[in-house]
């Protein structure tokens, strides 16, 4: 198979022709049809998450059809049109148990704990506990732009952050993840602030729902932009970036009793940013994380789709070839792209 290849974190990685996976016991192999390049993959190209092992296949956001099936699995067959989340769960721990397979304690992550789906072909464990089947109505560009930013942003909104109608919802970082919680909030009847260094994407965020934005290199204090507009505060926010500055502010500009939502990952120089533990106590504020979503959450964020209160292809910027998708990565820090790239083409 053709694929996506690294020896060396930050090294250029190159197009090779690796031999084809065979699925095992308990998983399947996917012929990928897309999958969406995401800042995650850019970490893990940098060496910043532990998971990785080289060489490696990175790519983690996809959707394409059932090739071959080990002997364990019942619920697919080849053929079949799925979709997975970036966490996938053993179905075994307590956690899985629990029904919340997001964190499983011996996760499967294709392109972090596994060779991933930057390949035309991806083998996935757990295959019964995990794959989602697609409707014929979702493509597999916009399938594959949900199982990391748009999945984990519906957990945020609506399962972390409880966001509810009329609240005021604080988005920071206007990127795929931003973009998707923007769009929920909107859907939920929840009123969302952008909060953006660049107009371009503020602007676009507009269109997805945003009520109020805000510059953040236009303003002397992030926060205090907030408050005014939100008249005291955000209820919800969610810091969709992942920086020292961005976490602060996101808690910083919460109402009392205000909810906070770490989605953004915060890794190499970012991982422990400062926190206003006194507003924090004082005002009684709610800090969680958000890390993915389980498998048998898709049902709800899949009716809304249907229901067409939710359109995540409207956030797909460019979809592009597996090639075009090696300078892509590697300037993913970069990425002035509004909406996310997509590979469709291998
Ligand atoms: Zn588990
Ligand atoms: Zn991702």
């Amino acid at each position: 198979m053709k694929a996506m290849y690294y020896e060396a974190f930050g090294a250029t990685p190159e197009i090779r022709v690796l031999p084809d996976p065979a699925p095992s016991r308990n998983g399947v192999v996917v012929k990928v049809e897309a999958t969406g390049l995401c800042r995650s993959d850019w970490h893990g190209w940098m060496g910043h998450d532990p998971d990785i092992r080289l060489p490696h296949v990175p790519g983690h956001e996809l959707a394409g059809t059932v090739l071959a099936a080990g002997k364990g699995v019942s619920r697919f067959k080849p053929g079949d049109r799925v979709t997975v989340p970036f966490v996938s769960g053993c179905g075994h721990c307590h956690e899985c148990r629990s029904g919340n397979q997001q964190v499983c304690e011996a996760q499967f992550q294709p392109g972090f704990t596994h060779w991933g789906s930057f390949a035309e072909y991806v083998a996935l464990d757990f295959a019964d506990q995990n794959l989602v089947p697609l409707p014929d109505s979702v493509s597999f560009a916009t399938a594959a732009s949900l199982g990391c930013r748009f999945a984990t942003s519906f957990r945020a909104v609506c399962d972390q952050a409880k966001v509810k109608g009329g609240e005021w919802v604080a988005v920071h970082g206007c990127g795929g993840v931003g973009l998707s919680a923007i769009m929920i909030a909107a859907a939920l009847g929840a009123r969302p602030i952008a909060i953006d260094i660049s107009e371009e994407k503020l602007a676009f965020a507009r269109t997805m729902g945003a009520v109020a934005a805000v510059n953040a290199r236009a303003v002397a204090d992030v926060a205090e932009a907030v408050r005014e507009i939100s008249g005291g505060g955000a209820h919800a926010s969610i810091d969709a970036l992942g920086s020292q500055v961005t976490a602060f502010n996101s808690i910083a500009n919460l109402r009392r009793r205000g909810r906070h939502v770490q989605v953004g990952l915060m890794l190499g120089a970012e991982a422990t940013p400062q926190i206003p533990m006194a507003q924090v106590i004082g005002h009684e504020l709610e800090i969680y994380g958000s890390h993915g979503m389980q498998a048998w959450r898709y049902d709800a964020m899949l009716a809304m789709m249907a229901a067409g209160t939710l359109k995540p292809e409207r956030l797909i910027g460019r979809e592009i070839s597996l090639a075009e998708a090696v300078p892509a990565l590697v300037a993913m820090d970069q990425a002035t792209d509004l909406g996310i790239s997509v590979i469709t083409r291998f």
